[in-house]
Formats: structure tokens, sequence, C-alpha cells
């Protein structure tokens, strides 16, 4: 099938939008931004400097002063401005992501769509962001309220697999709650956020209060280390996770920190296989095995082992790999040659430690895509939970295939896990259902459904090395993380 076409074949050197102006960075430090299909580069991304931060940062508190006085309803139509704009723009956003992150075009116009429904949430903020009262609550003739109000600045540290979905988890709630934002893409998917925000600054949002800061770690200091930052919101890997949350609150910072992943996905005896199957693959192979809420281990109950995994092999050599522009494609390659050289590593490493590799992606080879960092669909039998494969987040399509014999078992490996972002269970039975909901300790439960993605008027939870801080991002968790509350006792003479 002949590809859709890109929307540029190179985005030069991105620019950071600053107090309404696009600048170029100062900064003799740059990245190549790598088409991960292909392994050409197609834009490069500065990494700015602490000064541009700072001048980031000041013009979001100037632009707060003005912004904060917006009235609810105002700030809310901007929202379905900015709605307007991604609608019109919604497949160059959609092919922008497949080029420069590898996921197919469906993923891609997936995430563009819950990019979108996170504007639309944030656009009902006059109610989401009402107060509360208590008519003589202190006394009588002395009422008592409850008034949320933003607090300033806020910013937000992305990771690389969802270029448009992730900032928009934040900002959205952030600026319509009345504050103003600092945004630091992931310097490895610069385009997408580089080329919403030339949407962002058409919707008419006031100079300086939405801002777009390219760069890597030395951004993420400086955010932090910034005394005019309210809050942090960060999503990336656990090690990243911890030292965020350490230094936001060491600054006197609110923050939430999502961190990585090991999902299971159980399957019971009863479960209907021929049902399952396509939304395990999905599960597993869907955006390269690269999105925190990926199945990883594939766990087996029971006597269903044996014929799950043969209608598991069979669907998963049918994967076609390749360049997402073309449509036919249904698995794209994973981020970049160190991510590739990571993944092939663990599966080298279940092999050292006794697990056998019955599909083996190492040698997967697109024709054309020679520079692409492929990888194909790796099942590994007989992993046994003391395995690297089976407690280690690997961030690529690999299945760690285990088998158990009871429901509490597979519970009991689950919470054995450091992680607690996500855990699957496929059955009929209500009783193993219910069990499986109300004991597993993970932030995000499926009961029949392999990739459990909160809708945007939901939160994105997450337990334990998953998530670190109280709130989250989306709907109503992100409206009190951007605000705060301000108790008025009013005595009436
Ligand atoms: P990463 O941790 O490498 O990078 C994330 C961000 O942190 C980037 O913007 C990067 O510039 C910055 N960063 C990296 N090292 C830093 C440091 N030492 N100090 C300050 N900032 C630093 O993550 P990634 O590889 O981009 O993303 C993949 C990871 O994200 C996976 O572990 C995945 O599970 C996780 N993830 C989690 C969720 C969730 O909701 N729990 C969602 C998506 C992705």
């Amino acid at each position: 099938m002949a590809l859709l076409s890109e929307v540029k074949s190179d985005y030069g050197r991105l620019k950071n939008l600053v107090n309404g102006e696009w600048i170029d960075s100062n900064s003799a430090d740059e990245l190549e931004v790598e088409n991960p299909s292909t392994g050409k580069s197609v834009a490069k991304v500065p990494l700015s400097t602490v000064d541009e931060v700072k001048a980031a940062v000041e013009a979001a508190q100037e632009a707060w002063a003005g912004w904060r006085e917006t009235p609810p309803i105002t700030r809310a139509r901007l929202m379905f401005d900015l709605k307007a704009l991604l609608e019109d723009n919604f497949e160059d956003i959609a092919r922008i992501m497949v080029q420069e992150q590898g996921k197919t075009l469906d993923e891609a116009r997936g995430e563009t769509r819950r990019t979108i429904e996170n504007v639309e949430v944030a656009a009902g903020i006059p109610s989401l962001m009402m107060g509360y009262n208590l008519e003589d609550g202190a006394a009588s003739g002395i009422d008592e309220e409850a008034i949320v109000s933003p607090l300033g600045v806020f910013a937000a540290i992305c990771p690389f697999n969802f270029p448009a979905m992730i900032p928009f988890w934040f900002w959205p709630y952030a600026v319509a709650t009345g504050n103003t934002y600092v945004l630091k893409p992931s310097e490895q998917v610069p385009i997408t956020q580089n080329y919403i925000f030339h949407l962002v600054d058409k919707a008419g949002f006031p100079p300086g209060v939405v801002n777009l800061v390219n760069g890597d770690r030395g951004v993420a200091d400086a955010l932090m280390e910034h005394p005019g930052v309210k809050g942090i919101s960060f999503v990336g890997s656990t090690p990243v996770a911890k030292y965020i949350y350490k230094k936001s609150a060491e600054h006197g910072k609110r923050v939430q920190a999502q961190g990585g992943a090991k999902n299971s996905l159980v399957v019971m005896p009863d479960a209907v296989i021929d049902r399952t199957v396509p939304n395990m693959l999905a599960s597993f192979y869907g955006c390269a095995g690269q999105r925190c809420l990926a199945g990883s281990n594939l766990v087996a109950v029971g006597d269903c082992a044996d014929p799950l995994l043969e209608k598991f092999v069979e669907g998963s050599k049918k994967i076609k790999m390749g360049y997402g522009l073309d449509e036919s494609v249904n698995m794209g390659p994973v981020i970049s040659a160190a991510s590739k050289k990571r993944v092939l590593g663990y599966i080298d490493g279940a092999e050292a430690e006794g697990a056998k590799v019955i599909l083996d992606g190492r040698n997967a080879k697109v024709p054309g895509y020679e520079g692409g960092h492929f990888v194909g669909p790796t099942i590994i039998d007989g992993v046994t939970p003391d395995m690297k494969v089976a407690k280690e987040e690997i961030f690529g399509p690999v299945v760690s295939y285990m088998r158990m014999d009871s429901l509490d078992e597979a519970i009991d490996f689950i919470h054995a896990s450091p992680f607690g972002n996500a855990a699957s269970l496929y059955t009929q039975s209500g009783r193993s259902a219910h069990d499986f909901r109300y004991k597993t300790q993970c932030g995000n439960i499926g009961i029949n459904v392999g990739i459990v993605a909160a809708m945007a008027y939901f939160p994105f939870a997450g337990y334990k090395n998953s998530h670190f801080g109280d709130l989250h991002g989306q709907g109503r968790d992100a409206v009190k993380f951007f605000t705060d509350r301000k108790v008025v006792i009013t005595r009436w003479f």
C-alpha cells in the first residue's frame, strides 16, 4: 500500500514559544530528532539554557496577573477555539506523530482524539472549579465557604511515548483554572507539540499564558529550581519520577510524577479465548509495546495455557510491521537504537536465564527501512516470577508468557511487583472479576480489557513506583492539583 504523505520532510531547528513569540534558543547544544522508522533526522531540537527557562517562567508570572482575573467562562471559550483548531489540523497532528514517534496512523489518530478530549473536558471549567459553602456554617449569621483559586505558574516534563496527549493531561486544566504554564516536551519527540503550540498561539491565549521550552534534563532542573514555579507534572520512567518528586518537593513545589510500569494480563480458564486474543495482541504490541499501559506479562491460569498460547502465537505472526504512514501497517518501530538494544538485551537475558523464545523478533527486518529501529513481536515461554523479564519494564513488543495454578497466585505475583500501573483479568466469572478488581493494588484495572486508558474525565491513576504524589492528571484530579482552597468566613452585619 502507498504511503500517505509526510507533513514536511524536515522541520528545521525548533523554536521556543515564550511570551507569545517564537524564539530561537541561544544554546549551541542541540539534538537530532530522528524518524524511528527510517533512522533519518527530521528536525533539530535545541537544549535551551537556564536563562531561557527563567525568561519563560517570568513571562508566565507576568501573564498570570491578567489571566487570573479573566473569568472562567472566557478562559473556557479559548478552549473551544483551540478544540476547533485541533480538529481542523487533526490529520497533520497524527501524521507528525507517526513520523517522529513511529506509531501507526490508527494509534496516532486515537491519541489525537484523546488529546482533544482533554481540551473538551477542560472547557467545562466553570462547573468543574466551583467551590462550596454552608450557610450559618460557622455560627448563626456567619457563613463559611471554600473558594477554589489558581496558584500561579505550573510546568510539565513529558515522555516520548505520547507526544500529543500527555502534555494535555495537564496544561489545559492548569490554564483553564486560571494558572499560566511552561511545557517541556520530550526531546525525543518535540515536533508534535511544536506544531500544536502554533495552534495554541493562534487560538488567542494572551502572551505568556502558555509557553513552550525545548530541552532535556537541564530544562527540567531549571524548572524545578525556579521559585516562581508552583508545581510540576511529570510523566516518564520510575528512576526519573523519583528524582523529580524529591527535587520538586525540596524546592517547595506541588508535584505529581507518573513513573514506569510492568503490567500483567491474567487469563482464567473460563475466558472467551477467541475474543480475548485480539484484545491482548493490541495490548502487547500496540505502540510497539511502548505504552505505560501495555501488557508485558501474559499469565495463563490452569489448563487454558496451551490453547491460549497457540492462538496468541498465531495472532502475533500476523502483525505487519513498517512505517505507520502505510495504513496497512499495525506495528511500528521502537523509539531509538538505544531502546532497541535495551529490548534485545532483555530477550537475550531471558534465554540465558532458561526461558524459551518461541517467537523471535530480534532479527526482524522491514524491506526499505533498514535504518529503522524495528523489533518484531516476541514471545518468551517458560518465564518464572524471578526472571528479569517478569519483573522489569521492557518497553518493547515482548511477551513474557507465564503459567500459574490459581487466580490468587497471579494476584500475589502482581503484588510482588514494585510497579502498580495496570493489570487486567480475562474471565466470564463475576466472582473472579470482583476479587481481581477488589484485591489488585494497581491504579488501572481491566476486566476483559487489555489497555485500561482512562477517558479524559477520569484520572490517569497509578500505585507504588508507577506514581508519586497524591493527585493525577486529567479531569477533576487535575483541577484539584492546579488549584487551592481558600476558606472564607463572613459575618453579616
Ligand atoms: P524518561 O524518564 O527518560 O524521560 C521523561 C522526561 O524526563 C523527558 O522529558 C526527559 O527530558 C526528562 N528527564 C530524563 N532524565 C532526566 C533527569 N535525570 N532529570 C530531569 N529530567 C529528566 O522517560 P521516557 O523514556 O521519555 O518515557 C518512557 C517512560 O515513561 C516509561 O517508563 C513509561 O512507563 C513511562 N510512562 C508512564 C506513564 C504513566 O502514566 N505512568 C505514561 C507514559 C509513559
